[in-house]
Parts: C-alpha cells; sequence; structure tokens
C-alpha cells in the first residue's frame, strides 16, 4: 500500500520531466523544487531532522517487512500507516508551525545566497569586522566570545540566547559586548556573515582534560569547537588576549594579523563551486543546519 502509494507519487513527479508540454509544466516543477527544499530546509533548522530520519528508518523497515510478508510486523505497520497524515501533524505539531511562521520571515536572501561571489564578500566583511571589533575589544580589555558555525550543527545553543540578524560591524560587535550592555554575557553566533544570536550559553561539560588554567569563557570557546566545525573567537577581559578555538583546542595569544588570516583560511572557501546548495546538501550530511 505504502510502496504503491510511493511509487505513483515517484512517476506522477518523475512523469513531468518526460515532456514539457508547456512554461507552466516547467514553472510547475520549480515551485515544488522550491517548496521542498524551503521546508527540507526549514525543517533542518528545527530539531525535527531526527524524527524524519526515524520516520526513513520505519519506511526502510515497513518496506522490508512487506517484501518478506511478515504478516503480524505488516498488520502494525499498515496501522501506523493508514494514519500517517494525523501522526505526522501530532508529531510536528509544533514544527509545522514554526515552518509556516518561518516561511513567512524567512530571509530568502540568505537561503539562495547562491553567488558564492557574494556570499564570500559578506563572510569577508565579516571576518574584516570581527578582527577590528576583537582589536579594539583587547585593547580596552572587553571579554567576548564569537562562535563561527559552519556545517556543524550546535544544536539548542541559539535557542539559549537572543536571536539577532544583524549585519556583522565592528560597531555591533562592540556594542554587544560593550560591559553591562543587554547582550555582553555569553556568546554570540555568526552564520552565513551575518549575527543570528547573542548571549547564547555553551553548555559546559566536566572536563577533567582540560588542564590549562582558563576560565569559563575560553573553556566555552573550547567545547563550542569541540567535536566539529564551528570556530570560536575569545577575548579575554582579565588580560586582554585574543585566542581562537579550532576542533576543541585554543591557541592563546594570537595577533590581529593572525587571527584575520585563521579566519580566512577557516572560513572562506577556495572553492567558487560551493555554492547555496552544494552547502547546503553539505550539512545536511554533517547534520548541519540548526540556525535561521
Ligand atoms: P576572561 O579572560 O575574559 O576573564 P575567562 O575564561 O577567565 O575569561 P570568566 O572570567 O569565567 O572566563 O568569564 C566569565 C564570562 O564568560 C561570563 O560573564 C560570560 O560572559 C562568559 N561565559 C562564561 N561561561 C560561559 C558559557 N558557558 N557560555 C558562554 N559564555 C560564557
Ligand atoms: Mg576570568
Amino acid at each position: 500500500m505504502l510502496h504503491a502509494a510511493i511509487s505513483e507519487a515517484f512517476s506522477t513527479f518523475f512523469g513531468v520531466f518526460s515532456g514539457f508540454d508547456s512554461i507552466i509544466d516547467v514553472l510547475d516543477v520549480l515551485l515544488v523544487t522550491m517548496l521542498f527544499y524551503s521546508v527540507i530546509i526549514q525543517l533542518r533548522r528545527t530539531q525535527s531532522v531526527q524524527i524524519l530520519k526515524g520516520a526513513f528508518i520505519a519506511i526502510v523497515a515497513y518496506a522490508v517487512v512487506s517484501l518478506l510478508k511478515m504478516q503480524a510486523s505488516k498488520m502494525i505497520f499498515d496501522q501506523i500507516v493508514s494514519n500517517i497524515v494525523l501522526i505526522f501533524i501530532i508529531v510536528f505539531n509544533t514544527e509545522i508551525r514554526q515552518v509556516l511562521g518561518r516561511l513567512g520571515r524567512a530571509n530568502w536572501r540568505t537561503v539562495f545566497l547562491i553567488n558564492s561571489a557574494e556570499r564570500n564578500s559578506v563572510m569577508s566583511d565579516a571576518i574584516n569586522a570581527t578582527v577590528r571589533a576583537c582589536q579594539s575589544m583587547s585593547e580596552d580589555r572587553i571579554g567576548s566570545l564569537i562562535v563561527f558555525q559552519r556545517n556543524t550543527n550546535l544544536g539548542d545553543l541559539e535557542k539559549s540566547g537572543v536571536y539577532i540578524d544583524s549585519k556583522t560591524t565592528t560597531e555591533m560587535l562592540c556594542s554587544i559586548f560593550f560591559p553591562n550592555a543587554a547582550l555582553h554575557d555569553g556568546a554570540i553566533i555568526i552564520k552565513d556573515g551575518r549575527i543570528i544570536a547573542a548571549r547564547c550559553i555553551v553548555p559546559l561539560k566536566n572536563d577533567h582534560t582540560v588542564t590549562e588554567k582558563v576560565g569559563t569563557r575560553h573553556r566555552a570557546a573550547m567545547e563550542v569547537s569541540r567535536g566539529g566545525d564551528a570556530i570560536a573567537v575569545v577575548t579575554s577581559e582579565e588580560t586582554g588576549i585574543i585566542s581562537i578555538a579550532i576542533e576543541g583546542t585554543l591557541v592563546r595569544n594570537i595577533t590581529d594579523a593572525e587571527l584575520r588570516e585563521r579566519l580566512n583560511e577557516l572560513l572562506l572557501p577556495d572553492d567558487e563551486s560551493d555554492n547555496g546548495f552544494v552547502r547546503w546538501v553539505k550539512r545536511f550530511f554533517t547534520g548541519g543546519g540548526s540556525g535561521r
């Protein structure tokens, strides 16, 4: 029943490609593709991807059960499948509301930022702004923690803070971390060159392997970069030194020039073909995509 429905859906979908009778068909396919793309992107940005993976495993299990004609298991699966729409609405209740809301609010320029030259220029501006801000905060002994999110999903990190959607400028960074400013505590997250959240708290584990005498801000930087590709830049309130955390390791006391060099090499892709869609596919397979 399910595979019949799936194969019917596939043949209807791919049947469209067999002959583009009119421009309407092309638009139809484009619209469906955009719809799927946007819905999947928005779903990936919620925590529902695990459920989607679970559903995929269930479909595979159902196909196996049907092929092997396992009657008892098939009966249970049949019951689930016949109520699939209802189950989907109940399970994804929150996500459906979020997706609809986000579709309306989505920053489509960012989602479809296909032009890698434009994206690189946004990221390059963000790097310059970060280096200048760190230089200034280091001189003024202002503590800061800037997390560059890349492909790895940072879980609920951005949800722990306050959502922002701002161009990354030196002034913006300095005002966020200005002592006693409302958002100065915790970390900010920069994604695709834009500041997406501030006052985020990185969950800290009791890590006995941290032998270096570092405070919580620096430990948070190490923690957020561990096991993934996020990068954290820290300025120390106590000493003014600038550090960068990559793959869980803290490189302390780096100069502005070294910071710029590191960020450029880590954040600016040298592959010009790395467009928005390729990036999205990478994020899909590396479990990234949290955030807006
Ligand atoms: P500094 O050299 O600036 O003093 P530090 O590594 O010694 O940094 P603390 O002195 O403990 O760290 O810094 C405290 C500040 O670090 C907090 O006010 C907060 O802004 C930030 N911070 C502490 N823990 C976290 C965390 N888990 N996630 C994000 N930011 C954190
Ligand atoms: Mg300290």
